[in-house]
């Protein structure tokens, strides 16, 4: 019996109980939203008074009544404790990229050994987690390492349950004593407000009767499935999210056969279950499919509103990992678990509405179609003038793996329209203003648009950033990111590209409103248009286009954060409200730490794997055929002498090797990150050597052609 772990994960998985064949339970929807503090919750629990003045906070954007905290936050004790709950928790996403929660009972001595539950309205509104563990980039020395949490109402309430009890959680912003923004969310907000303001700017040009802005996402989460006793057995995957080595199995995903296959019972009956805890968070997951990548998967909710679909988000992948555990799997949200394999993204779907329109939505009559094109110009133009912020919000150690490895977009940002739209994008460029009347040109107010296919418009799945019929897909943000980061660029820079166009059309006489927006559109075109590209941008005659272009092509997370000390673009987030200064400062520390950390820790993981698991091994062979070798001479055998003092000296020259690479990557991780990951992949080239020279029972680490297949 072979005592090599990595055979016993295989038979571990072999062995697996079957589980029993379905129920076939009739479903309803019925608990639908049942764990959310939701409208139809308050409206339930609260008085009427109290209930409506909420509403008007979190529909209309009306400030927070303090006068009704304390009914709101009795309400919502009743409410979480008919559902289990005992204790209540102000759940934030500080900068290291998760959420965060420290849980406090409801429980109030109440003297002579009594105790009652209690939840005040200042427990709901505030809180002040000690947050000196917290990455804060220099913000908030250790000393003075006050943070506060602050209600968040625009997000509801919502439980979380486990095994005996649940947890009212209640989402919140963090920030310094000073106010300064601690988190993900706080950004966020201050974008989501700028970019409302803009709009109604922009609709108010057009006339268009007062509404709310809605900003909108939905979010395309891809995650990886592997068995959790392979999992075990790899310590890169446990330590990093990632595997260090790995030799490329004969069969990946060449055969293309995983995509939209059809999905295993085992998986299928996880995503059941994953779904099932969503809908009960009112999260309205929809479409589930297997990806390109043997093991790999993706989970789509419809849309929401942008902060809503953002923590929504941090609660699918916490539920992946969480449900997946259950079920005898792990869920992989690294970007790039596996090498040479496709990597995971998120595709982020964005689009921004003004009272009932989708302000992406081409429309059916001219006054419509212009307002379409105007919004359109606007995201044109923002994403030309700051490629360098959306690139920067996507930066990742992970992501290096993934952008620009021809399966996922490259480092270079720009924008897809499809044929058709180009095409008018052109003619409005081209399009006369006044009587002249071009062949072909579009005369905003007067033409339609030709009607533009709703669907179908995009499949190009190479473009970072593109149009697909009523929004727009940013595909460069990494699976394991938030989706907090990518936003609150896009609306940021957008809120500016609106009001320049804004500033123009109000000094717009009313009688020569079209012809004037009409020359808006085409000095916006024509010094925009290089940032859109229809082709494949996973060539090489792409990058270098687009390197003629102009646009900047930012390979790696150090190139990518710099923008984020250029002035201007500083300059852009301060005018807007969205960052100060040292908030601007202290991220970009926070960010190239986490870098340079995680970097660091994967060289020590690759480094301990390869001297303790690794070396052993291979020194074994190197004896067994060695003395192999010996005894054939010894013994003056007719044949294999020279094979195996062939295949000894491969194994001595390869050993040779190892001991070197490992050497060398301890010499460098005191050193800077680009030493250490040229180290670390140097010694990942060795031992993937290794691996496919080595006796198969042997080997320690639970190979690709097992975790991408076996399950
Ligand atoms: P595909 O994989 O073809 O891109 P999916 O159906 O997987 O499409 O995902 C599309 C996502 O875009 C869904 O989450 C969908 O709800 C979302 N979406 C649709 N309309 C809008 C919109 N107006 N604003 C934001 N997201 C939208
Ligand atoms: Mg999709």
């Amino acid at each position: 019996m072979s005592n090599c772990n990595r055979l016993h994960a295989v038979n571990a998985v072999a062995s697996r109980p079957v589980p029993p064949p379905c129920s076939g339970k009739p479903f309803s929807l019925d608990f639908y939203g049942d764990d959310v503090f939701n409208t139809a919750a308050m409206c339930r629990c609260l008085p009427k008074e109290t209930a409506a003045k909420l509403l008007a906070t979190i529909r209309d954007g009306q400030p927070l009544d303090p006068a009704i905290a304390g009914d709101v936050a009795h309400a919502m004790k009743s409410w979480a404790m008919e559902r289990g709950a005992t204790h209540f928790t102000h759940w934030f996403q500080p900068l290291n990229g998760g959420t965060a929660e420290k849980h406090d009972a409801f429980l109030e001595p109440a003297g002579e050994g009594q105790a009652i539950m209690a939840f005040s309205g200042k427990n709901l509104i505030v809180g002040e987690p000690d947050a000196s563990s917290f990455p804060s980039g220099g913000l908030r020395c250790t000393f003075e390492a006050r943070g506060y949490t602050a209600w968040d109402p625009t997000s509801p309430a919502f439980i979380k349950r486990h095994a005996n009890g649940a947890t009212l959680c209640i989402p919140t912003a963090f920030c310094s004593y000073t106010g300064e923004a601690l988190d993900k969310k706080t950004p966020l907000l201050r974008s989501i407000q700028a970019l409302q303001k803009s709009v109604r700017r922009l609709m108010d040009c057009f006339g268009q009767p007062a509404a709310r802005a809605r900003v909108t996402l939905g979010p395309e989460q891809e995650y990886f499935l592997i068995d959790k006793n392979f999992y075990l057995h790899r310590p890169d995957l446990v330590q990093t999210g990632r595997t260090l080595f790995g030799a490329p199995p004969a069969r990946h995903q060449q055969l293309e056969d995983h995509y939209f296959g059809a999905i295993k019972p085992r998986i299928l009956a996880f995503m059941s279950d994953v779904e099932e805890e969503l809908w009960r968070l009112g999260i309205p997951a929809k479409t589930r499919h297997n990806e390109v990548a043997p093991a790999q998967f993706e989970i789509a909710p419809v849309f929401e509103e942008l902060n809503l679909a953002v923590d929504h988000n941090m609660l699918v992948m916490e539920l992946l990992r969480q449900v997946a555990d259950r079920h005898g799997l792990v869920c992989l949200l690294h970007e790039k678990p596996f090498a040479g394999i496709n990597g995971s993204g998120k595709h982020n779907n964005w689009s921004v509405s003004y009272g009932r329109h989708n302000l992406l939505e081409p429309g059916d009559d001219p006054h419509r179609n212009a307002i379409f094109l105007t919004v359109l110009c606007a995201v044109i133009s923002a994403v030309d003038r700051h490629a360098d912020l959306l690139r920067s919000a996507t930066a990742s150690v992970g992501n290096d793996h993934r952008l620009g490895a021809n399966e996922a977009p490259p480092a270079i940002v720009s924008i897809f329209l499809g044929e058709q739209l180009t095409e008018i994008i052109e003619q409005l460029e081209k399009g006369a203003p006044q009587t002249s009347h071009a062949p072909g040109a579009i005369r905003i107010g007067v033409d339609t648009l030709p009607p533009l296919p709703r669907d179908a418009t995009d499949r190009n799945r190479t473009s970072p950033f593109a149009f697909t019929g009523n929004k727009f897909e940013f595909r460069a943000a990494g699976s394991s990111q938030s989706c907090a980061g990518v936003n609150m660029v896009l609306n940021t820079i957008i809120a500016e590209a609106m009001d320049a166009i804004s500033e123009k059309l109000e000094k717009l006489p009313k009688e020569t409103f079209n012809e004037g927006l009409q020359q808006v559109l085409r000095t916006i075109i024509s010094s925009h248009k290089r940032i859109i590209f229809n082709g494949d941008n996973y060539t090489d005659a792409w990058c270098a286009e687009a390197a003629r272009r102009g646009l900047p092509n930012l390979r790696t997370t150090m190139e990518a954060l710099q923008p984020l000390r250029d002035p201007a673009n500083q300059e852009l987030f301060i005018r807007y409200g969205v960052f100060s200064r040292p908030e601007l400062a202290s991220r970009y520390e926070v960010f190239l730490e986490e870098y340079h950390r995680k970097v660091r820790i994967e060289g020590q993981v690759a480094l301990e794997i390869a001297r303790s698991m690794i070396l052993p091994v291979a020194v074994d062979e190197f004896h067994r055929r060695n003395t192999a070798l010996a005894t054939a001479e010894k013994v003056g055998a007719k044949h294999g002498v020279s094979g195996l003092c062939r295949s000894a000296e491969l194994l001595g020259d390869l050993l040779d090797q190892l001991y070197a690479a490992c050497d060398h990557l301890e010499a460098m991780l005191p050193e800077k990150h680009e030493c250490i990951l040229e180290a670390t992949v140097a010694l990942r080239q060795v031992v993937d050597r290794l691996e496919s020279q080595l006796d198969d029972k042997c080997w320690p680490l639970p190979k690709y052609r097992e975790m991408l297949f076996v399950y």
